[in-house]
């Protein structure tokens, strides 16, 4: 494979200055790259801060990616702000830089589209796949990552020709304040997992100014509208500003509850404070359990 144009400045690891990267003001275009002949890469993109940065950064030739996964884990489970923002900003974005970003769904084996949302409130379902809160706050085993991220972008890069002896290198936006987030899963056979905002020592607070230096606005915090992980002010927000959004959790967390209680099992919650998510997120400006500490997945795959 010839070695690619350098379009960027050489940047050490570390480097702060990474946001202010000049800017190409004659050819504000990528040129169209030739088909890869070398192994598959690809980026994991979640639609929050660092994989809008890290499109914006690709789109600069800064990032070495032009493929971008985003595993929709099913239009009634993501936030909606975050496919609105996907479908307006992001997808034009990269086609204007000639980028790709593929929405990628889980497939049934009759070919219909299983949903995160979907397989929670099936009836008669006794399974939980989010990481739902014990009643010390502990999250539950969840599957929801594996099955509707990791797993639907394996497949794809299975189906694009990654194998255990010619790997696809997947790039995961994890940024440096966020560095115990890496390497805490193993990685498959298939794939190599690399963190390429680490290399180019990017915070998560530099991702703003980097996706504004383009023009661009800044993406919502990208997670299932459901998801346990969210902390108190995410759902104080959503309270506040999307309250049929937040009654549909509301609604989630009883029938969640309304099921295990005819198994004769405890309570389970959205929130890690053991009462329910309308007790424990009032409809005032004060919280009465203060704000959560930073909890989110511990992978990458979402979050980011
Ligand atoms: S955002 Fe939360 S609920 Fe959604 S897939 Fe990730 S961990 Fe699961």
């Amino acid at each position: 494979m010839p070695p690619r144009p350098q379009t960027a400045p050489h940047r050490r690891r570390g480097d702060p200055d990474i946001h202010r990267a000049p800017r190409r003001t004659h050819h504000p275009r990528r040129p169209a790259r030739k088909p890869p002949c070398g192994p598959l890469r690809a980026f994991s993109f979640g639609g929050g801060w660092q994989s809008v940065a890290a499109l914006v950064l690709a789109a600069r030739g800064d990032l070495d990616f032009d493929t971008f996964l985003f595993a929709n884990v099913g239009d009634d489970s993501e936030n909606p702000a975050t496919l609105t923002y996907l479908r307006r900003h992001a997808i034009p974005y990269a086609k204007a830089h000639n980028l790709t970003i593929r929405e990628l769904r889980r497939i049934r084996r009759d070919g219909s589209i299983e949903t995160l949302y979907g397989r929670l409130t099936r009836e008669g379902s006794r399974s939980i796949p989010i990481p739902v809160r014990m009643s010390n706050g502990a999250p539950g085993t969840r599957s929801c990552t594996a099955d509707f991220k990791i797993r639907v972008i394996g497949r794809w890069l299975k189906a694009h020709g990654a194998t255990a002896t010619n790997p696809a290198t997947i790039g995961i936006g994890i940024s440096v304040d966020e560095i115990h987030r890496a390497n805490t899963r193993r990685a498959e056979p298939y794939e190599r997992i690399v963190y390429p905002l680490l290399d180019l020592g990017i915070r998560r607070a530099d991702c703003p100014r980097i996706i504004r230096s383009v023009g661009l606005p800044v993406p919502p915090k990208s997670a299932c509208w459901f998801c346990p992980f969210h902390r108190l002010t995410a759902w104080q927000d959503m309270r506040r500003d999307n309250p049929a959004l937040f009654t549909r959790a509301c609604d989630l967390e009883t029938l969640i509850n309304t099921r295990r209680a005819t198994l004769g099992k405890d309570p389970v919650y959205l929130t890690r404070h053991n009462t329910p998510l309308a007790t424990a997120v009032p409809n005032a400006d004060t919280l009465p359990f203060g704000d959560d500490p930073e909890s989110t997945c511990d992978t990458g795959w979402c979050f980011t």
